[in-house]
């Protein structure tokens, strides 16, 4: 497993410099020259620094991507990477080359996803259930 946490650490780093070099490309072809020198600005920074200023320059969707992308990083450090936060048995090792940010196995996720159904159901019930009060008001007044 340690072979293969090293390579996955290899994948993960991967990943997120060419998310950086995406961003970076996107905010250099904004014509707003501001925009342009801040960037040139923010790799002459440490990089770390660098990270939390460009943070402040990306969209949320990119934000969530890097800071999945660390989180694993950080599971890798604390040795708690390739666990499942839920039931804790190994996530195998096919699916963390596929999303080697997954933090759930495969048998936890489909539960998650579930219970997300069971509440949008619910939810869809209540809202049916206020309608349907709201018309038997209206038949009585
Ligand atoms: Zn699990």
């Amino acid at each position: 497993m340690l072979e293969d946490t090293k390579i996955l650490e290899e994948i993960l780093n991967k990943m997120r410099s060419e998310l950086f070099e995406e961003i970076k490309v996107t905010l250099k072809s904004e014509s707003d020259t501001t925009t342009k020198d801040k960037v040139g600005d923010i790799y002459d920074l440490a990089s770390d620094e660098r990270d939390r200023e460009l943070s402040l320059l990306i969209s949320d969707r990119d934000r969530k991507k890097i800071s999945e992308i660390d989180e694993a990083l950080e599971r890798i450090k604390d040795g708690s990477y390739g666990s499942c936060e839920e039931c804790d048995t190994n996530i195998p090792k096919q699916r963390l080359l596929i999303m080697p940010f997954a933090r759930l196995c495969v048998n936890c996720k489909s539960e998650h996803e579930k219970q997300g159904s069971h509440e949008k159901k619910f939810k869809e019930e209540r809202e049916y259930r206020k309608l349907a009060f709201t018309t038997s008001e209206d038949e009585d007044s």
